[in-house]
């Protein structure tokens, strides 16, 4: 062991009082140290905090650090406080400071005495903030949930933005230090990009949760009754209901009470008192389930939750994992069953479709990655990997075996003429018809749309009769998934064909369907009417 790595063994020990770095930290705290430019990816709780506080710690000068949320702020303040004899070590610069406060963060900074100093991107807005930092010596510049400057995150927060210039005004080479849990290759370029540091030495640590066993059930109408079935097979452990409306988030935490199983709702719409104190009867395990939208869990550290539902499906695969990987902190059992319909997904494209068109264009992007996870016939956790840019093998990787789709393989058909049918159902009608009228088309079932182009008159209608509805409307999300079709977004869904569409028509090849679950719970043909 070299002198400095004992140093920085010993540092651990006496700033944070653990006895050995976690996954990469080491690393990624050597090359800060070393000065160079930096790109931690890690998921949450992964220890990312550390491998900026250690180094700023032992650095000369100030780091400074950038992070979106102010109450994670203050919790860091605090507790970096409360590990040196001088307050002084950690301070927030904000617009809620007064002057006399604002006077002493500058004095303790200008005496060396500040090692770290958390701002809200806001605040390096101001002319007066960056003119004082590029007077003092800074060490280096961390940004953290550094996702926020992407578009392609699922949090895109526009001050991030300009940090690239506003961190050049402060000083010309200071090193910085990215960090997020978005593992997504086109949230990495991005930041890489906007951050001016294609040159940083990149640490990613894997995305894999072994303990935790992904479960997709198609929704019904019946969902509610399945959710407290499964409860009840899980009495007594801990787990998180998640909802996408306030409303639902009430009526089902009612129906669960009704049902004698200890649950409370939680979500934004509710007073802060009522938050906390239904936060805290989880904590405390007075009750065993929370209700909740999305508005719960960030910061909640409860390592023994056993399982985490997805009434409604979320609106990304970020989302997802983030939700999902409250469960099983402890690495012990950790299930993660979502409940999906297809229409749900229809109901989360039209709330975005008052949006900028380039936001719409994402969150599509994004949706359809959700449909493809949640019809996928490969493994789930392979899946997710891949989506974060990691490969998995199920047969050597750990947790290869925890997924319905490994555990419960769906059967697959070849649909190479189904898709055929499907494709040139489109180029015949000229691109003009949603899935929905397009699958009426090709199963022979009029409407007033349908007649009025008398499409209902063509040697081609009907001409995939012999199979139901609800057979062409699942080859149609799987054709979406797979690139050879694709919606478009200023119609609200009208079909086209993609380049690969065509070149399918003109040489079809295999094309395999999975086919057992029914994901759309519409009425027996498969047409909502
Ligand atoms: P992230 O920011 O990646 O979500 P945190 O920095 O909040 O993760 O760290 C998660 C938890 O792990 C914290 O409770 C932290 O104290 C703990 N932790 C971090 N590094 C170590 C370590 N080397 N040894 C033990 N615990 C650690």
């Amino acid at each position: 062991m070299s002198i400095a790595e004992i140093d920085l063994h010993s540092a651990l020990k006496k700033y944070f009082g653990f006895s050995g770095f976690k996954g990469l930290q080491e690393e990624v705290i050597k090359n800060v140290i070393e000065g160079n430019n930096t790109f931690v990816i890690m998921p949450t709780g992964g220890g990312k905090s550390l491998c900026y506080q250690l180094p700023a710690l032992i650095k000369e000068g100030t780091a400074i650090v950038v992070s979106p949320l102010i109450a994670l702020m203050k919790n860091q303040v605090d507790a970096i406080r409360g590990i040196s004899d001088n307050e002084g070590v950690a301070h927030v610069l904000n617009s809620s400071l007064n002057k006399t406060e604002i006077k002493r963060v500058k004095e303790d900074i200008v005496n060396g005495i500040t090692k770290l100093l958390y701002v809200a991107p806001e605040s390096l807005t101001k002319e007066e903030y960056v003119d004082f930092l590029r007077s003092v010596k800074v060490s280096f510049m961390a940004v953290d949930e550094a996702h926020c400057i992407s578009e392609w995150g699922h949090d895109f927060r526009p001050e991030y933005r300009n940090l690239k210039h506003i961190i050049k005004r402060i000083g010309d080479n200071i090193p910085i230090v990215g960090l997020t849990a978005t593992a997504t290759p086109k949230v990495q370029e991005d930041i890489l990009k906007s951050l001016g540091m294609t040159d940083a030495v990149t640490f990613k640590a894997s995305f894999n949760r072994p303990n935790l066993y992904y479960e997709v059930r198609p929704k019904t109408k019946n969902v509610d009754a399945d959710i407290i079935r499964f409860i009840k097979q899980n009495e007594g452990k801990s787990g998180i209901v998640y909802c996408l409306s306030r409303k639902r988030v009430e009526e089902l935490a009612q129906v669960l009470q009704v049902n004698g199983i200890k649950a409370v709702p939680y979500h934004a719409g509710l007073d802060a008192k009522t938050r906390v104190k239904h936060q805290d009867m989880f904590l405390m395990e007075d009750v065993d389930v929370v209700v909740a939208t999305i508005a719960f869990g960030m910061g909640i550290d409860k390592p023994d939750v056993r399982f985490v539902i997805h009434h409604d499906i979320p609106k990304s695969i970020e989302s997802y994992y983030q939700e999902t990987g409250r469960a099983g902190r402890d690495g012990g059992e950790g299930h993660c069953l979502a409940f999906y319909a297809y229409k749900d997904i229809e109901k989360l494209e039209k709330f975005m479709s008052g949006k900028p068109v380039a936001e719409q264009e994402i969150g599509h992007a994004l949706l359809q990655e959700v449909v493809a996870f949640a019809e996928t016939s490969v493994s789930r956790r392979k899946f997710i990997l891949h989506y974060f840019g990691e490969e998995f093998d199920n047969d050597t990787g750990e947790g290869g075996d925890m997924d319905d789709n490994v555990r419960n393989p769906k059967k697959q058909v070849e649909a190479k003429d189904d898709v055929k049918i499907l494709l040139e159902t489109v180029e015949k009608t000229n691109e003009k018809y949603k899935s929905k009228d397009l699958v009426r088309v090709i199963v022979g079932k009029s409407n007033a749309l349908i007649s009025s182009h008398k499409t209902d008159a063509q040697a081609f209608f009907g001409i995939g009769q012999d199979k139901d509805s609800r057979h062409w409307m699942a080859l149609i999300r799987q054709v979406l998934v797979a690139g050879l079709l694709k919606k478009d977004i200023e119609t609200y869904g009208v079909l086209r064909l993609s380049d690969e569409g065509r070149s399918f028509i003109k040489k079809p090849s295999s094309f395999m369907m999975a086919e057992d679950h029914v994901y759309d719970d519409t009425n027996n043909d498969g047409i909502v009417t």
